[in-house]
């Protein structure tokens, strides 16, 4: 990049900024003045695949229900739900085909935590966490141990790929080896797949793709969908926190990680101080994106100091994105191919979303932070930069 095209991008991105920036207050303040005008009522937040079971929790926590069983209670949803592909039953497996699962907890009234990383078998994560934090003296258990000490705790093995997961996984291997799919001996082998006459070398590659697909039996109208995951390894992940009238707070975040990732990658989920944070003299903050990013810069513990020492909410979480731009000096060139999305909730009642990018993807999906104040809605994150983040890899053309 040159550094004339730079210097017009900082300032494009420094405009958007500040536009945002009034466009978050806006609804900071509604949420404080005009629905939590003593700043101590019930309020949850989470990430938009949190969106169908903020409900019940938002009447937990009226009920009197500890914060984190409320904050548990919405994650859970996610980790249960086959089709979301992201967290717990049916996340997209390591490129062995394997599910691991990674999750942490924080109860703030007691001050205590608990993280398990790289669980296989195990769906609920999330309460593994919670089990490690009441059932045992340590903070985080990883891999098998992990695996051993929920089968301990109760926790049921089961087998965590579905029969969709399990073909997109496969669509991945038979297209990045070989040896995977019929080999030479294959009868119809030459017949697999006839080159149409010119079409880009990109194009061909997607075509051959959906014959693969084919073949595996993916359904037609979920080709296209699962060749873009096997093209463009997803992230996704749920975070939530929570705070009840007296102001106690908890927090909490579980996930699949990245797919396709190396057997044993752990990422920023698990990682108390990076995927969450909850302090009950601060407030609770988590994390969804670019895990490998979030570690480096100790996201959610880093908003949390910064509310401490007398941020805002949106000012702490747009510090922390800051970080991660600085980390690669703001080039735009290398930071359009991650994200990051921080949900902040401080202690009495006021809260930010704030993400790298306005959204992501080609189809241009927003990124968003739901919120349960007593009112139910979905609202736009604040984005540091403009537009939207980029696949990774790249595609021809876009690097
Ligand atoms: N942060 C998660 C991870 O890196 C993924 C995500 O949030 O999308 O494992």
């Amino acid at each position: 990049m040159s550094f004339s095209r730079r210097e017009f991008l900082t300032t494009a991105v420094v405009g958007s900024l500040s536009l945002g920036l009034r466009g978050q207050e806006t609804n900071e303040q509604s949420s404080r003045t005009a629905a939590n005008p003593a700043g101590k009522r019930p309020t949850i937040i989470t990430a938009h695949n949190g969106y169908n079971y903020i409900d019940e929790a938002f009447n937990m926590l009226r009920g009197g229900a500890d914060t984190l069983d409320a904050a548990l209670r919405v994650v859970r949803g996610p980790e249960d739900d086959p089709h979301d592909d992201s967290v717990g039953l049916g996340g997209l497996p390591n490129e062995d085909g394997v599910v691991e699962l990674d999750a942490c907890c924080m109860h703030g009234p007691t001050r205590r935590a608990g993280s398990v990383g790289g669980v296989r078998n195990i769906k609920n994560v999330s309460l593994v966490a919670k089990a490690v934090m009441e059932h045992s003296g340590h903070v985080m258990l990883v891999g098998e141990g992990a695996e051993r000490f929920a089968v301990a705790q109760g926790f049921p093995r089961e087998d965590l790929l579905t029969e969709h997961s399990r073909k997109v996984w496969l669509l991945y291997k038979e297209t990045h080896s070989d040896w995977w799919g019929p080999g030479l001996a294959d009868p119809n082998w030459k017949k697999r797949f006839e080159a149409p006459p010119r079409v880009g070398e990109w194009q061909l590659r997607m075509q051959r793709m959906d014959v693969v697909a084919a073949e595996i039996g993916i359904p037609p109208e979920m080709r296209r969908d699962a060749i873009h995951k096997v093209l463009f390894p997803p992230t996704g992940t749920i975070h939530c926190s929570a705070l009840n009238e007296k102001g106690e707070i908890s927090g909490c975040t579980t996930t699949s990680g990245l797919a396709w990732k190396v057997p044993g990658r752990v990422g920023d989920s698990p990682i108390i101080g990076a995927g969450c944070y909850s302090d009950p003299d601060v407030g609770s903050a988590g994390a969804t994106g670019s895990g490998e990013e979030n570690i480096k810069v100790v996201g959610a513990h880093t908003i949390i100091e910064n509310m401490r020492h007398g941020m805002s909410p949106l000012e702490a979480g747009t510090d922390a994105l800051k970080r991660i731009a600085h980390a690669y000096d703001n080039d735009l060139d290398r930071l359009r191919f991650m994200d990051m999305t921080y949900y902040v909730l401080r202690k009495d009642g006021a809260w930010a979303g704030v993400s790298l990018w306005e959204g992501y993807g080609a189809d241009r999906k927003p990124h968003t932070i739901v919120v349960h104040d007593g009112i139910k809605r979905a609202v736009k994150t604040v984005n540091l930069f403009p537009g939207f983040s980029q696949d990774w890899p790249p595609t021809p053309g876009s690097y």
